[in-house]
């Protein structure tokens, strides 16, 4: 592991002013992501700047019922704090599937916006990665790609965004918060994880220097809400495919429905198709199947990767039967 300079701050403005002196610095936060891709030589930032101590562990309810999550909030306390766990399951659900209790207490909300992606060539500087050394090629579109992307895919780079936590935000709705040296900015959630296209080293809309300060969820939807991951264990592991759904109805008609996906794309995915095939049709299996194909119409799949479309499928059709279940309690 090389050896880096560690920086310890106490506001807001301090750290967006000390990580702006180099390009290679970076933040760590519960650093459960950021010290593994240092010690496998992925990550060589000459200074770690530690922002765990900054004051953005709340969560507040906005006058206008928005509600403002820190970013140095852990997945845990957001995973049940009870504001969450009443309005917003979807994400609740999403947060409490991902890693372990104890990678849970350590990680944090903006932490878990900018995880890096679990596929394996990224991870192993001997092999070509255009995400991580651009240009150098993709390991991963003739070798193993089992663990890879379906939609959203380039010829440059088809690796998985690998959260839970982003596939809650997206249904849910939210707003990301950046402090930067030309100020404060927001970006809508869904906008900010950018597809691979030419520039997969480009995973994010955050500029040099910037901080995620806070995350805030929209007012709550109401509706049914269910999140369902397809893993290949039980718990500790990442999604093949997951989904978020919110569903809101109008006596046996579906009003509303916002579906996220996750295990299946290089970004947390809105899947729009799905929602426009659903909107409006009766509550019933045979639709929640039709909405599914919607969602997975634009798929490609890969030599390894093809089971992806069918299991994405059938998540589909399984968190909206369960959200409907859940929105006629
Ligand atoms: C074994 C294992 C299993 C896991 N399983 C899952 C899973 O099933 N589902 C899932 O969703 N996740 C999973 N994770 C990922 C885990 O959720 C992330 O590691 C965690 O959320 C990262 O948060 P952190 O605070 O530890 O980030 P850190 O490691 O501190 O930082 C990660 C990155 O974010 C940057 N960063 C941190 N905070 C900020 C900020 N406020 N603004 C700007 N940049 C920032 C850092 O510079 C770094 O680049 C797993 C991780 C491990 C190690
Ligand atoms: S899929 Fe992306 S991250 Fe994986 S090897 Fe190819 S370029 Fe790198």
């Amino acid at each position: 592991m090389r050896a880096f300079e560690l920086e310890s701050v106490e506001a807001v403005d301090q750290a967006v002013s000390h990580r702006r002196v180099h390009d290679g610095d970076a933040f760590i936060a519960g650093g459960t992501t950021l010290l593994d891709l240092v010690k496998l030589d992925v990550m060589q930032p000459e200074k770690v700047v530690d922002v765990s101590r900054l004051p953005l562990k709340q969560i507040e309810v906005l006058d206008d019922g928005r509600l403002k999550v820190g970013a140095l909030v852990s997945n845990t306390d957001l995973a049940k704090h009870e504001i969450v766990m009443r309005d917003y399951p979807v994400l609740s659900e999403a947060l409490l599937s991902g890693a372990s209790t104890g990678l849970r207490n350590m990680a944090t909300t903006g932490g878990n916006v900018m995880q890096r992606t679990r596929c394996p060539y990224f991870r192993d500087p001997a092999m070509p990665c255009n995400k991580r050394e651009p240009g150098s090629g993709c390991s991963a579109i003739d070798g193993i790609n089992r663990n890879h992307s379906v939609l959203g895919t380039s010829d440059q780079c088809i690796a998985t965004h690998p959260s839970d936590m982003c596939v809650g935000m997206v249904a849910a709705g939210a707003t990301l918060v950046l402090e930067g040296p030309d100020g404060t900015r927001e970006v809508a959630f869904e906008d900010y994880h950018l597809l691979p296209g030419d520039t997969p080293e480009r995973e994010h809309d955050l500029k040099p220097g910037e901080l995620i300060t806070h995350v805030i969820l929209d007012a709550p939807l109401g509706g049914g809400q269910h999140y369902l991951k397809l893993r290949d264990r039980a718990s500790y592991e990442f999604a093949l495919a997951s989904c978020a759904a919110i569903v809101t109805l109008d006596g046996d008609s579906v009003s509303d429905v916002r579906v996220a996906l996750g295990g299946v794309a290089t970004k947390p995915w809105r899947a729009t198709a799905a929602e426009e095939a659903l909107k409006g049709q009766p509550a019933t299996q045979e639709n929640f199947e039709r909405a599914a194909e919607a969602a997975f119409k634009d798929a490609v799949a890969y030599s390894h990767n093809g089971y992806k479309i069918t299991l994405g499928k059938q998540a589909v059709a399984r968190a909206l039967r369960d959200a409907t279940a859940a929105a006629r309690v």
